[in-house]
């Protein structure tokens, strides 16, 4: 058998790899870094899955990095480790869940910090001398880069402590540096640097130590390696003492308590990270408490009492593997991109919407491409652009279906749209979706089935149309033999089907799918008609007099009820018992306010507007927001809007404070008011 996770596991890890020595040992990276820790991420996880599969040189288990030649190696004291990384809110609330449980202990107190985009680095004093300066390699072995290293001015060469020491920080570009030194490099026709990291360090690598000079470092000092057996107790204050000695400790760090600590510092930085002279790609919490340190221990790679969390970005970079064709129920066509997955704020995005030929087409889309995703606020992430310079030369523009992938029925598209539409009513994604749209939330609302078991009952022919659901108590024998259905799960899907029977009009009115109405027309819909049999045989006129249905609706919805093939579905679903009356105002007891729709205009001194609204929807009213000719009452208030002058002019019943309250009083006590 193909052991499809081992291909994959071999993949990850040559790219990995790949991907390292261009970042380490190159500093010029192919990819971007979420695409890098999106592949890194998905190796982790098929590792947890096949711990078969875990070798000790995964990438997951190492520090990326290596000494380049030329360069003396030096042998860490201790190893320099990378740090864990996190994405999102919920994996910070578990880090420190964890940390909890590891020390038995609660609000512990972390140390915020920026997460600099640079160059770790490490410093060795001896009796109060510089030893040597070396980068992290691979974590166990590094390179002296003293002489680059002591371009920076602000390294100490001599501190006043004698004792062994080991400082660790990073090194960096400043904005501003990079900035200006792109614009000397374009002036003299010299590539440009991408980004800070890359440039830093590019630059300390460099075997001329001028280099290094002109390139303008600076750096920041995040860890005294030995603070514990120096006699501190506290990281907070071995980076107080650092900074006493002359090191450049980074002032944004802050004493933060607990996970809401944590979660404040990041909604802070979240917003001052623009404002940094220096690029940061995320913040490190590092518990505080050096005890505990040796408490929690750590792992292979990381330690295990911090953690970094990576700021989500507006923007990332992933590869199009291909573009699929869906048929919705109303027959409109969406092509989709088909992606390698990619976290865009927080969440890992596989597929995304192309939403039409047009869109494609404005962006010369294409399979194999890699391509930009955008996300901003709570919006669907969409393809922003295509990154043409990693594009296949030999990739070619997309052509889009001409025929249905479902159905093989040639599609349509009119002047007026920028949609194709699959015009066949019986193609089976157009029913499959009809079928699932019927029982989601926009409809008939029925747990336990799902857009995966609609599709495998219409597959295996045991739901072909909506009504078909009903009859599924019936096939119990066929239905056990699917995935996932035992008898406990039949019995409850059986239950909320046959309990969906009683639901409210205006949900099965919506669930019908008749296409321009939503749930909230359903709900107008409902309420003005009260009975399904008086809405199928509206006329097209009183349909467009509703507020919510205008002239191309009301023909929408008049067509709907005289299709032969609908009317058919109707008498089939009140044969089977459904509910077709509007039980609010069916059940209301007879008063003066039962089936009156009602607009509500001004201020009221009795109750809010709401409250009042609910009040006249318990006796049956149905309420409206504009005024029209089908408007039974207008209730006034205190300083009334131009609904209350639409009302004067169209003469309708106009009710005063006053008289509502009378009115309620006599309709909750429960006369009929209807003709005084
Ligand atoms: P990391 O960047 O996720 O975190 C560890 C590093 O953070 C430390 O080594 C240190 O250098 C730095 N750091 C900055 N401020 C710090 C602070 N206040 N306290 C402690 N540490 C601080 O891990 P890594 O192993 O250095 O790099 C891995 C990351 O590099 C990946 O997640 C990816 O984003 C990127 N990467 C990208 C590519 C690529 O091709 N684009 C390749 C390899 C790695």
């Amino acid at each position: 058998m193909l052991d499809t996770d081992k291909k994959r596991v071999q993949e990850l890890t040559e790219l990995l790899n790949r991907y390292n020595y261009e970042y380490y040992v190159l500093n010029q990276s192919s990819v971007s870094d979420q695409e890098y820790d999106s592949l890194l991420e998905e190796l982790k996880s098929i590792e947890e899955r096949r711990p078969d599969l875990k070798s000790p040189l995964s990438p997951t288990q190492r520090v990326g990095g290596s000494v380049q030649e030329g360069f003396k190696k030096i042998v860490h004291q201790r190893m320099m480790l990378s740090l864990g990384d996190v994405f999102n809110e919920q994996e910070l609330i578990d880090f420190n869940a964890r940390v909890e449980k590891d020390t038995r202990l609660q609000d512990i107190e972390y140390m915020g910090e920026v997460k600099i985009d640079g160059l770790a680095m490490s410093l060795v004093y001896k009796n109060g001398e510089l030893q040597y300066a070396a980068t992290r390699g691979d974590g166990n072995v590094g390179e002296d880069v003293t002489a680059n290293v002591l371009t920076i001015p602000t390294i100490p060469t001599h501190i006043k402590d004698k004792r062994d020491i080991e400082v660790r920080g990073e090194v960096y570009m400043s904005k501003k540096t990079l900035e200006e030194l792109n614009k000397k490099r374009a002036l003299n026709n010299e590539p440009l640097l991408a980004n800070a990291r890359n440039a830093a360090a590019g630059s300390i690598r460099q075997l001329d130590s001028k280099i290094a000079a002109s390139r303008k470092l600076s750096a920041f000092w995040y860890y005294l390696v030995n603070a514990e057996e120096l006699g501190f107790k506290r990281h907070s204050d071995s980076l107080d003492y650092l900074a006493e000695l002359g090191f450049v400790t980074n002032p944004e760090r802050e004493r933060v308590k607990g996970i809401k600590g944590i979660l404040n510092y990041v909604e802070k930085y979240r917003e001052k990270r623009p404002s940094l002279g220096y690029d940061i790609d995320g913040l490190v919490f590092k518990v505080d408490d050096l005890n505990l340190h040796e408490v929690l221990g750590y792992t292979m790679k990381t330690p295990r009492w911090a953690i970094a969390y990576k700021f989500p970005p507006d923007e990332v970079l992933t590869k199009l593997e291909n573009i699929v064709i869906t048929v919705g129920r109303t027959g409109r066509v969406t092509p989709n991109a088909v992606l390698s997955p990619v976290r865009v704020a927080g969440s890992l995005i596989a597929r995304a919407t192309l939403n039409n030929e047009d869109f494609i087409k404005s962006k010369d889309i294409r399979i194999g491409d890699y391509v930009y995703l955008h996300k901003a606020g709570d919006v669907i992430p969409e393809v922003s652009k295509v990154e043409l310079s990693r594009r296949d030369p030999s990739s070619v523009p997309y052509v889009f279906p001409s025929t249905c992938p479902y159905c093989g029925t040639e599609l349509v598209k009119s002047e007026s749209d920028i949609q194709h539409r699959c015009p066949n009513e019986n193609c089976p994604s157009r029913k499959i979706n009809k079928l699932i749209y019927f029982v989601s939330d926009y409809g008939m609302d029925i747990d336990g089935l799902g857009d995966s078991l609609v599709e495998q009952l219409f597959n295996e022919g045991l739901v072909k149309e909506v009504d078909d659901f009903y009859s599924l108590k019936e096939h119990e024998t066929d239905l056990m033999l699917l995935d996932g259905i035992g008898k406990k799960t039949f019995d409850s899907l059986v239950k909320n089907i046959e309990r969906s029977k009683s639901n409210s009009l205006e949900m099965l009115v919506s669930a019908l799918g008749i296409p321009l109405v939503g749930k909230k027309t359903a709900l107008e819909l409902s309420r003005h008609f009260v009975h399904l049999r008086a809405l199928v045989s509206a006329s097209k006129e009183e349909l467009s007099k509703l507020q919510d249905v205008g002239e191309k609706t009301a023909e929408v919805i008049y067509n709907y009820f005289h299709n032969e093939d609908n009317l058919n579905l109707i008498a089939r679903l009140e044969a089977l018992g459904l509910n077709f009356e509007c039980t609010s105002i069916v059940q209301a007891k007879d008063n003066f306010f039962k089936g009156k729709k009602f607009v509500l205009t001004g201020g009221l001194a009795s109750s809010s507007r709401n409250e009042m609204t609910k009040r006249l929807e318990a006796l049956g009213a149905i309420s409206s927001s504009s005024v029209s000719k089908v408007t039974d009452l207008v209730i006034v208030g205190s300083d009334p809007g131009s609904k209350f002058e639409k009302a004067q002019k169209l003469k309708l019943r106009i009710v005063y404070e006053d008289e509502l309250i009378e009115l309620l009083k006599e309709s909750e006590g429960g006369k009929d008011e209807e003709n005084k």
